[in-house]
This record gives structure tokens, C-alpha cells and sequence, in this order.
């Protein structure tokens, strides 16, 4: 078993700790597109806590952990749909600055009168 405290989100406001089941119950605000730690989009969920700060966990994490109840699926799927739009829009970003860096890249090589590829 792996350590439980990954499976619970902890308020730093006021200290309440929810596991899946209670996370939710909490009013939920939204999704939004954020970046991990290694800086790659992900999509984050955004719920409030009791103490009516807003808490966000990565969307697909909390996917892969929900329990998929009757009431579950519905929420889960307008989260998945949401993180794949968001992701989408990523890509297409990460896509066109990628394009943009090559053709630098290419005038800056005819610049410098370098002639390998
Ligand atoms: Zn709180």
C-alpha cells in the first residue's frame, strides 16, 4: 500500500483533510489548465473547501483514483472532456512555438553560414 496522505487533500487554511469520497462532496468551482512541477500542462480541479478556500487537485490524478459511482461517471466525463479541450489547446500552442523556434533556428543557421542539417 502505498502512503495514504497522496490520497487525501489537506486544506492549509484550516488543516480539514478529504479523502476522494469527501472531496467530492465540495462545491466544485471549475477546471483550469496549470503546469506540473516539470513545467507540462496538465488540467487542474478546482473546489472549495469548508472553509471556502479553493483547493485544486490535477484532473487526471484525481480521474484515475475516483471511484466511478453512478453519479461519479457524469462528473468524471465532463472532467476528462474538459482536460482533453485544455490539453488540445496546449498542444496546438506548444505546436506553433515549436514551428516558430525552427524557423529561427533555420535563419539562424543560414546567418552563420552553417550548411549541416
Ligand atoms: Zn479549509
Amino acid at each position: 500500500m502505498t502512503d495514504s496522505v497522496q490520497d487525501r487533500k489537506v486544506c492549509t487554511n484550516c488543516s480539514l483533510s478529504y479523502d476522494l469520497e469527501a472531496w467530492q462532496t465540495l462545491a466544485l468551482v471549475g477546471y483550469q489548465a496549470a503546469g506540473d512541477p516539470q513545467g507540462r500542462p496538465i488540467a487542474i480541479e478546482l473546489r472549495n473547501c469548508a472553509c471556502g478556500t479553493t483547493l485544486v487537485v490535477p484532473v487526471l490524478l484525481a480521474l484515475l483514483r475516483r471511484r466511478v459511482d453512478d453519479c461519479g461517471e457524469r462528473v468524471a466525463r465532463t472532467a476528462a472532456q474538459t482536460a482533453i479541450a485544455i490539453l488540445s489547446e496546449q498542444v496546438e500552442i506548444a505546436e506553433r512555438e515549436l514551428r516558430l523556434l525552427r524557423r529561427r533556428a533555420i535563419v539562424a543557421q543560414s546567418r552563420a553560414g552553417v550548411g549541416e542539417d
